[in-house]
């Protein structure tokens, strides 16, 4: 039995549909994905053989396509946020984990390209943790 996922973007005007299973699910600090997600690195999912339906809103999804490299980025015009996009000449779908609705069963495997990792990327787990906004 293949998953089936739900996501959607930040404004609501972009909801989209997954079906099938992830096979990857990849931290990447490479400089592109700390600039395309303002972070320290994306967390990004990856399916050869998962169909994407855009089930609303398709029309406000871009994607922008970084010259001379494989770096492809979807997201919604008006919100910003990151969006499933198909890389590799439509052979792998590359899901942002944070645009899903619905429960990842998968754990990160790896932290790639960590070689360019930003300066204060450094022993982040030992970083207080706290529930909510700070008083
Ligand atoms: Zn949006
Ligand atoms: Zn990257």
């Amino acid at each position: 039995m293949s998953d089936k996922h739900r996501g959607s973007c930040l404004c609501g005007a972009i909801s989209f549909e997954i079906e099938g299973d992830f096979e990857r699910f990849y931290l990447c600090h490479c400089s592109h994905c700390r600039k395309d997600t303002g972070s320290a690195h994306a967390a990004n999912l990856f399916s050869s053989t998962a169909t994407l339906k855009w089930l609303a809103g398709e029309d406000h999804a871009k994607v922008f396509n970084l010259p001379n490299t494989r770096h492809r980025h979807c997201f919604c015009s008006t919100c910003g946020s990151a969006l499933p996009a198909l890389q590799m000449n439509g052979t792998l779908l590359k899901v942002p984990a944070g645009s899903l609705d619905t429960e990842v069963h998968l754990r990160p495997e790896a932290h790639i390209f960590v070689a360019s990792k930003a300066g204060w990327d450094e022993r982040l787990e030992q970083v207080p943790k706290i529930a909510e906004l700070p008083a």
